[in-house]
Order: structure tokens, then sequence, then C-alpha cells
């Protein structure tokens, strides 16, 4: 597949990281049992990363995401966004959802990229139309801002869910494995859509995948977690080559490796 640029841009060494999660333990309390999902946990998201949490069914991956969406408070370990403590979810961090539930397909494109700035971003329509406009353009689909979502491809559509979350000036998009349940070969165009969009527009995302391949193919850095409480097992670069590259296949077996063997220490890659 075509392979674009890996790298974020060079936040600098000293540069704040935009999310810091420090020893983040996650627990559930139900009636009868207390379920711990993450047991501390730590990473740093910079500005422009493609930054992936990857790990078995079950480990707490969907659950780090609540946390960071501020609908989980920690019982230990902090979250910081930009500085600040996470006490609520809030516009900055917009989750993007399945391409096929997230559209509203009795609103043109224009209609579904304003429809959240009115009701969500209390924005005026004048407003929300200025600013819809400018995204709809950021992706590339002006010519079919008067378009309904059942005539648009999967890529487009996926351009369209990005475009309206990222219209309300989010500081990062969270997607919660939102190809999983696609066949292998759209969710391979997808994947490719959603590079050639960050190429353009640079957004910084925490995207959630149980995939390694998933996991190289998107992420600038991958969180490798353990099986049930997620732990962190590993941090690493991912590669700029392509699928089936020696540098890929290399990645893939380390990871494999790591999330089949017995657990020693956890490997950290230099950013
Ligand atoms: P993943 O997304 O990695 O598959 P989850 O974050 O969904 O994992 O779940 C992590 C753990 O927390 C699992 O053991 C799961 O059963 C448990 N869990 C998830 N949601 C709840 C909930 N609402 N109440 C109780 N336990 C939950
Ligand atoms: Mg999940």
């Amino acid at each position: 597949m075509a392979h674009l640029a890996q790298t974020a841009p060079s936040p600098g060494a000293s540069a704040r990281p935009l999310l810091d999660v420090r020893g983040v333990t996650l627990q559930y309390r139900t009636r009868h049992h207390l379920v711990t999902a993450t047991h501390r946990v730590s990473f740093q998201v910079c500005k422009g990363d493609r930054f992936v949490l990857l790990g078995p069914s079950g480990c707490g991956k969907s659950t780090l995401l609540k946390g960071v969406g501020g609908f989980l408070r920690p019982v230990e370990g902090t979250m910081t966004l930009q500085g600040q403590e996470i006490r609520g979810a809030g516009p900055d961090r917009m989750m993007v959802f399945q391409e096929f539930d997230q559209l509203l397909p009795w609103k043109s494109v224009r209609q579904n990229v304003m429809f959240p700035l009115v009701t969500g971003g209390g924005l005026s329509s004048a407003a929300a139309l200025d600013r819809a406009m400018k995204y709809i353009v950021k992706v590339g689909l002006e010519k079919f801002a008067d378009a309904y979502p059942h005539t648009l491809s999967g890529g487009m559509k996926q351009r369209v869910g990005i475009a309206r979350a990222m219209a309300m000036e989010p500081s990062m998009l969270l997607m919660d494995e939102p190809y999983a349940a696609l066949d292998a070969l759209t969710r391979r165009k997808m994947q490719e859509e959603l590079l050639v969009l960050w190429n353009d527009t640079r957004f910084t995302t925490l995207f959630v995948t149980h995939s390694i391949e998933e996991a190289i193919v998107i992420g600038t850095r991958i969180l490798v977690l353990t099986p049930h409480p997620g732990r962190v097992r590993a941090e690493l670069n991912s590669v700029p080559d392509g699928v089936g590259s020696p540098a890929f296949a290399a990645l893939q077996r380390r990871i494999e490796d790591m999330l089949f063997a017995p657990e020693p220490a956890a490997e950290v890659d230099h950013a």
C-alpha cells in the first residue's frame, strides 16, 4: 500500500505532551465485583501523533478511551490534557464512530457537519455554516457539500465523520476500533484514506485496535497492553514501510512475541 510519512511533526524534546497519562488505574465497581480494567498505565501523546492502543480483547483499551474522554475517573494516577487535569467530557476530545452509524442519512454532508456545531457547540447557524464549510474543504469534499450520505463511498463517509469531529476543533480524535466490523479490503481502503487525510490535516488521534497489522499501519507510536488487567507491555515506534516490507514484518513479529510470551519488564523505544 502507499505509505505516507509516519513521523509526527517534531514537537521538540522539551515540548509538553498534549495528553499525559500517568500511572492510571481504572476500575468498574458493579454490585458484586470490582473489575480492574487497567493497572498503572502511563503514556504521552504529542500533537500530530497517531497514537495506537493495542492489546487483546478485554485488556482495557476502550476503558482507557473512556478515561481520556472524561467518562471514567481514575482510582489511581492522573490524566492531563494540555496541562489541565481531565475532569469530564468536553468538545476538546471528539469520538469518531464507525462510518456506517455516524451520519444522519436525511441530512446533507453540510448539514451533518453543521449539526453538532449548532446543537452542542452553541454556534449560530451562520457561524456553523462557515465553520462546517472550512472543514468540508479541509477534507476535500467541497464538491459534495450538498450530497447525501448514501451517495458517498465508505472513504468519503469517513471523511465527513472526521470533518464533523474536527469542526468542533478538538485537540484530539478518539477512535475505538472504527474498522473492526469491515471486511479486510474495505478496512485497508479506510486505513489508507485515514493516512491520506492525516497527511493533509495532521490531526492528533488516539486510536484503539486489537489488530497488530492495523496498529503498525495506522500508528506513529504503539502502546502494547497486556491481557486483563491492561498494563503497559511496551511503547514502540511504528515503521514507515508498508505491509510486507522487512521492517513491517519484523515489528509485527516483535509485537506477536510480546503478546504471546510471558511477561518480562516493559520495553520502551525512544520517541
Ligand atoms: P477492550 O476494549 O480492550 O476489549 P474494555 O475496556 O472494554 O476492553 O474492558 C476491560 C475490562 O473491563 C474487561 O474485563 C471488561 O469486562 C470490563 N468492563 C468493561 N466495561 C465494563 C462495565 N461497564 N462494567 C464492568 N466491567 C466492565
Ligand atoms: Mg473495546
